[in-house]
């Protein structure tokens, strides 16, 4: 088992319940791309308020974890661009 780091207590994610850092939400779970990029870019504006952004981004890398981490998409071969991200953050700016 894998304990989890100091930093993760000063995460701006901490007591957030809902899943927006996943990469995929369960195997039971259908969610339609526009709703899973709403997701992480949600996921996405509260990492980019976090202190321990920089630590997050580290930490998932190295772990070979996948989801948002730091801000960061991060799949089974490595980061990637999170789908429809640029659209949703245009509405927002609206
Ligand atoms: S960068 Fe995002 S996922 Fe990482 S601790 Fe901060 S809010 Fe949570």
């Amino acid at each position: 088992m894998i304990t989890a780091p100091a930093w993760q207590r000063r995460g701006a994610c901490r007591g957030v319940a809902e899943p927006l850092w996943d990469y995929v939400l369960g195997p039971d779970v259908i969610e339609y791309a526009s709703a899973r990029a709403a997701r992480l870019a949600e996921g996405k504006r509260i990492c980019n308020i976090c202190p321990v952004a920089i630590q997050c981004f580290e930490w998932g890398y190295t772990h070979r974890e996948t989801g948002l981490w730091g801000g960061q998409l991060i799949g089974p071969k490595g980061v990637v661009r999170i789908p429809g991200a640029q659209r949703h953050a245009r509405k927002e700016s609206a």
